[in-house]
């Protein structure tokens, strides 16, 4: 009885160590705010009110976005989780995960072709016509 008992306690440990880990090794997601530093050719940061710098990166359009003078210094609300200190990873971009601020409201970053129409989710010249896209920051009651 003794033995079995004691293999069964051990088993018991081992899962409950690889439970401990595994949440570990979730990320928690969290949305930080501050001002964007965007500058071109350097990672993209956000400093937070307490004048923390945290590295931003994300998936290939929300790195364009990130890479985008234009949205320099505004306020920004930013969702994802921290891949290490001061490194923050924004959540995809479907999912609405890098927002400014403007006018106390959360706006989306999104790029207009006024000539086609045409609205893109990351900087650059228009799929269509090849114009270069401006800036249209959107309520996000306006995008569906
Ligand atoms: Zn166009």
């Amino acid at each position: 009885m003794e033995p079995i008992m004691g293999s069964m306690r051990g088993c018991l440990l081992l899962i409950l160590a690889g439970a401990l880990a595994l949440n570990a090794a979730e990320p928690k997601t969290v949305t930080i705010e501050g001002k964007l530093i965007v500058r071109v050719g350097s990672p993209a940061f956000i400093e937070t009110s307490t004048h923390q710098t945290i590295q931003l990166d994300g998936d290939a359009p929300t790195r364009k976005v990130l890479h985008d003078e234009r949205i320099n210094g505004m306020a920004a609300q930013a969702t994802g989780h921290y891949t290490s200190p001061g490194k923050f990873l924004v959540d995809p971009q479907h999912k609405r995960a890098l927002l400014v601020k403007k006018d106390d409201k959360l706006k989306m970053v999104t790029y207009w072709c006024e000539v086609c129409g045409i609205r893109a989710y990351a900087p650059g010249p228009c799929v269509c016509c090849q114009a270069e896209t401006e800036l249209d920051l959107r309520d996000l009651d306006d995008i569906r």
